[in-house]
């Protein structure tokens, strides 16, 4: 299972587009000044660049009160005495707001691969904000790679089902997840661990931690967020996901070397211990001195360390 944004993706969204939805309503750098100003007391990557958009265009900072986040869905707050709701369709229908306007607009964006952030105004749609997240230049080869190894690959993602599959045709990832909510996403984990999967994780995000514990292997980008840092088994030190194949095959190399040590280690007291204490000995007259015995004793740890030593090749 691989998050999209900032584990497939680059993580760092960039405002493409500003649509006024309402025809008139207000210009271009007032919605955006407004969004801002929500989106300035939120920890979401989509919110940081919408502020950093907002500062590029030196736009006069206002301040907003009364802040509320739903997790996954977006942001809510008020901003010069108005009622300002950001975030997805969910989020808006959530307030009871026709999203209709942006129909066109929503699928327009997704086609692409981007991400748009509607915006309303004291209960009505007036406009939205186009994010581009760029898919990672590492995470085609890297799906290649994990596909290779024999992996089902899965897209999971909060973001609409239009967007993941627009991102995951550029990664090569055959099955999408969308449109889960972080809750959502430690269920489906679950899912497929009651139908007989093993799952791996990898994801970056606060809301990625639960999700990553529940895995039985958790991955987590080097460059998360620390709560996903502490929920998972493994940390990639680079942000590029050739880090997580090489994880996986890694770990199954190293099992496949515990395996051949445990064969040799047993291989050589299975064989040498009957012969010291003299099974050959009526028959052939054979014993094992003392002196070669320590020396088969001392060589079965050399097989094992040297044969240890070839993960360090590779
Ligand atoms: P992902 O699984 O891609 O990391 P999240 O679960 O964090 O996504 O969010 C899912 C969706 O909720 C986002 O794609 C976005 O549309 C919306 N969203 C969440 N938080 C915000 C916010 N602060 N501002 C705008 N939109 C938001
Ligand atoms: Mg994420």
């Amino acid at each position: 299972m691989l998050d999209k944004t900032g584990t497939v993706t680059q993580g760092k969204p960039a405002v493409t587009d500003i649509a006024v939805l309402q025809p008139g309503a207000l210009p271009a750098d007032d919605l955006l000044r407004i969004a801002a100003a929500v989106e300035a007391l939120s920890e979401h990557p989509l919110a940081s660049a919408i502020v950093a958009e907002q500062e590029r265009r030196e736009l006069p900072r206002s301040s907003a009160s009364n802040f509320r986040s739903e997790s996954g869905m977006g942001a809510s707050a008020t901003v010069d005495g108005r009622r300002v709701i950001v975030g997805n369709s969910a989020m808006l229908e959530l307030h009871s707001i026709d999203t209709r306007p942006a129909d066109e607009y929503l699928g327009r964006t997704a086609s692409r691969g981007q991400t748009a952030v509607l915006v309303a105004i004291d209960g009505t749609l007036v406009g939205a904000v186009a994010l581009a997240d760029p898919v990672r230049a590492s995470s085609a080869a890297a799906v290649a790679r994990l596909r290779g190894a024999g992996l089902d690959v899965v897209l999971l993602t909060g973001d609409r089902r239009a967007v993941a599959e627009a991102i995951s045709r550029e990664a090569g990832i055959a099955r999408v997840l969308a449109e889960v909510l972080p809750a959502g996403k430690v269920t489906a984990i679950a899912d497929l661990q009651r139908g007989g999967h093993v799952v791996a994780m990898v994801g970056d995000g606060i809301n990625d931690a639960p999700a990553l514990a529940q895995a039985d292997v958790g991955i987590a980008m080097g460059g998360g967020t620390g709560v996903a840092i502490e929920a998972a088994d493994a940390v990639l030190m680079r942000e590029d996901l050739n880090a997580a194949a090489d994880v996986i095959e890694l770990s199954r190399r190293t099992m496949r070397i515990i395996r051949q040590n445990l064969f040799w280690a047993f291989a050589y007291n299975v064989i040498a211990i009957p012969i010291a204490a003299g099974v050959l000995y009526p028959a052939a007259g054979l014993l094992l001195s003392p002196v070669l015995a320590s020396a088969a004793m001392a060589l079965s740890s050399v097989t094992v360390v040297g044969n240890s030593l070839r993960l360090r090749k590779s």
